[in-house]
């Protein structure tokens, strides 16, 4: 049997992390005998896991994921247990859409989608929230409310998504449109002719380094040569040498970011906005969690050591917590927000320094 009908989400109480390292449901006291449920690899090898049927919970062996069963609607009802915001229209909107890559990662403990899209969608639900975060970001100016977009489509909750068009003609420019995975902000804040900031978003995985080898024809290229040559050298939109500077190479260069920041500047150009920014934004518990470890490697040093001095401030470290900080504690509207991340967990345990 592997299928549930739980439709509970699990938070920082209601689990224990020892017990999944003893290979049992992580909720505190389940003593629910385990079926098994199938789990796709990354290479489309098929695996069976244990599975919880009573917390409809697929055990993996540092963390878990919503499951209630083969097939898409219990997809949908695995992914809502983890929108704890707006989650209808995250299901309308990105799950089995072409808009959306990977939108069945959003049941997983771990997606950083589905964090992105919970607080996202949540701070936008009351205005002027976002409006500080810019400023923060921003250093003081401008002092508009943000259009929000999620993965490259316009979010209001009101209307279905969009797609930025000043982005579809980056990629286009950038020789990006035919790939099955072009680079895709995590999120965009935009005030029309004014201000743009791509944050990449990090929950647990870390920051993509450039390495020295091939790729086949539809992917990124991965390494340090091939990256500036397509992002830079062959870049039609913007004068890479204003903004770069490649004579002191860092041993790490951070392949995404970097796209992120080509991006970054090639959409304002496009769509005539004056300023922009990019955001690195991480978990401050995770990186204390994980020191030493590449998750936890500080990237404002080498990320801006390829920038020069006019633009070395336009890459910007934020973590969870400064977010929290900015937006959400003192708000009354956003105690469930302020809730979900001082619950969330990543691997069974806290996942921010919240308390
Ligand atoms: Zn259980």
């Amino acid at each position: 049997m592997d299928t549930s009908s739980c439709t509970v989400q699990f938070c920082r109480n209601d689990l224990e992390k020892s017990r999944l390292q003893q290979g049992k449901c992580p909720v505190r006291d389940c003593s629910a005998p385990l079926g098994k449920a199938p789990f796709r690899k990354s290479k489309g090898q098929m695996l069976k896991l244990p599975f919880c049927p009573e917390h409809g919970l697929r055990i993996h062996k540092s963390g878990f994921v919503y499951y209630n069963g083969p097939g898409g609607e219990a997809l949908i009802t695995a992914a809502k247990r983890n929108l704890m915001f707006h989650a209808q229209y995250c299901i309308d909107n990105f799950v089995r859409k072409s808009n959306k890559a990977e939108s069945h990662r959003l049941c997983y403990e771990s997606s950083e989608d589905a964090l992105t899209f919970n607080v996202f969608a949540e701070l936008l639900s009351t205005g002027n929230e976002l409006k500080k975060l810019l400023r923060r970001i921003c250093n003081g100016s401008p002092t508009d409310i943000p259009q929000l977009y999620l993965w490259g489509q316009r979010v209001d909750l009101d209307t279905p998504v969009s797609p930025y068009n000043p982005l579809c003609t980056a990629r286009r420019l950038l020789r990006e449109d035919r790939l099955p995975y072009p680079t895709e902000p995590d999120i965009m804040l935009v005030v029309p002719n004014k201000v743009l900031i791509c944050i990449e978003a990090k929950f647990g995985s870390k920051n993509p380094i450039a390495e020295e080898r091939k790729v086949p024809q539809d992917q990124k290229p991965k390494s340090k040569t091939e990256l500036i040559d397509k992002y830079c050298y062959r870049n039609s939109i913007i004068r890479w040498n204003d903004i770069f500077t490649f004579d002191r190479m860092p041993v790490r260069f951070h392949e995404q970011l970097f796209r992120n920041i080509v991006f970054a500047a090639s959409i304002a150009e496009v769509a005539g906005i004056e300023k922009w920014y990019v955001v690195n934004l991480r978990s401050q518990h995770v990186m204390n969690l994980k020191k030493g470890r590449a998750e936890s490697m500080p990237v404002v040093r080498n990320v801006r050591s390829v920038l020069t001095h006019a633009y070395k401030n336009r890459f910007v470290h934020l973590t969870w917590e400064e977010l929290y900080d900015i937006c959400v504690r003192d708000n009354p509207h956003l105690h469930n927000l302020a809730w979900y991340m001082k619950n969330k967990t990543l691997n069974c345990q806290r996942a921010f320094n919240i308390f």
